[in-house]
């Protein structure tokens, strides 16, 4: 494998020499939090009844955990419940029905999550990164390049916390589960591959050992690191697959996705027919409307014509998301007519196509808005 570019700011191993995040529970896979406990000193079937009050009873107060001595529970709390992130703030927009939530990690990084609460669904957006090396342009994130990767605890406690206020009927709607996850936050999930992992299968796994949701359920967004794609195919655990496109060809993708000039188009759609192949699920195509900038309709032609050249239909949809402008950004979302005539376009050539609804615009907590600003 060739280097990337030196004009990328690529990261895709940790910085050496920084503090790792506190070890979890949730970085752990069931077997491993056994033999930590035993380690510990502790009967090993104490991991489980920890696990237990994590994912099932979303707790993690130790006061509530009654079913183990005042002495157990002090040393596994300490040495598998450490506090890994405090909430800074929470806006909420559509009648508290659309929450973001400003996290401090334990060393400073700042990350944000939003909760969508829908009639049929709850949506969990999750950041998989401190900040993100891609440097779209047209991203808030990208703009200010990447701390540092997120442990998969840190993914899955934002998930935690958001199923944890659900439960306590603090979301407006009554109780609730989260049926969704989206790795739409901050960062590049497919660069942060084994943590991201990690944590699908903690969301995955079934109830205590995880919190038992559908590999259906969530979504893994990517710029479009081929290999990863690839690796990905190759779990077992069916996620559904987003590929950010934003453009059909070449010339333009490399200006909006700079990876392009790593991986081209033609790669990274062909690698997200391949998981579609291996997994049997349909794969999703980002499309972020810009205005006169990738809304032309020979565009909307041209990725028809991308995604037909792979055969039989029912492999792909493409999902629009009109532009969420972003301070200083000299883009703009598409009009409204642009846009209608781009899905006209695409449906013609016999691609399923639908419009992203955006929440949360107004909190700065749409699509590519997550900037921690602090
Ligand atoms: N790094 C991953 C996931 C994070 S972003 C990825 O790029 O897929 C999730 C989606 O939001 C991506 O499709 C991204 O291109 C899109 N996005 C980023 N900034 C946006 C903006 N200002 N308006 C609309 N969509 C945006």
């Amino acid at each position: 494998m060739s280097e990337p570019s030196r004009t990328l700011p690529l990261v895709f191993d940790e910085p050496r020499g920084r503090r790792k995040p506190p070890r979890h529970l949730a970085d752990l896979s069931p077997a491993e939090r056994k033999a930590l406990a035993v380690e510990l000193g502790l009967p090993g079937f104490r991991a489980r009844q920890l696990s237990n009050h994590y994912f099932a009873r979303l707790v993690d107060d130790p006061a509530e955990m009654t079913d183990l001595r005042a002495a157990d529970r002090a040393a596994l709390v300490e040495g598998l419940l450490p506090e890994l992130m405090t909430p800074l703030r929470t806006m909420e927009a559509d009648r508290g029905t659309t929450r973001k939530t400003l996290w401090r990690l334990f060393d400073g990084a700042l990350v944000e999550s939003v909760l969508m609460r829908y009639p049929d669904r709850v949506t969990m957006c999750v950041s998989s990164q401190a900040g993100c090396g891609m440097a779209c342009p047209f991203c808030a994130t990208g703009q200010g390049g990447l701390q540092r990767n997120m442990s998969a605890a840190e993914i899955v406690q934002q998930v935690v916390s958001g199923a944890r206020a659900l439960a306590r009927g603090e979301v407006p709607g009554g109780p609730g589960r989260v049926s969704n996850v989206v790795f739409m936050g901050m960062g590049e999930p497919m660069a942060n591959y084994k943590a991201v992992i990690g944590a699908v299968r903690r969301l995955t796994d079934p109830v205590p050992d995880g919190l038992g949701m559908s590999a259906r359920g969530i979504t893994v967004s990517t710029v479009g690191l081929v290999p990863r794609m690839q690796q990905l195919a190759t779990e077992g655990i069916p996620v559904t697959l987003a590929l950010s496109l934003h453009a059909p060809d070449d010339e333009l993708r490399n200006e909006l996705v700079p990876i392009n000039t790593r991986w081209s188009v033609r790669e990274a759609v062909e690698a997200a027919w391949n998981y579609a192949q291996v997994t049997k699920r349909r794969v999703s195509i980002e499309y972020a409307m810009m205005r006169d900038i990738n809304d032309q309709g020979w565009r909307a032609d041209l990725l028809g014509d991308v995604l037909r050249s792979y055969g039989a239909w029912g492999w792909v949809h493409v999902n629009l998301i009109p532009l969420n402008p972003t301070p200083g950004s000299k883009w703009t979302a598409s009009r409204p007519e642009v846009e209608r005539e781009f899905v006209r376009r695409l449906e013609a050539k016999g691609v399923p196509t639908t419009v992203r609804d955006t929440r949360g615009q107004d909190i700065d907590g749409a699509c590519g808005q997550l900037a921690a600003n602090g």
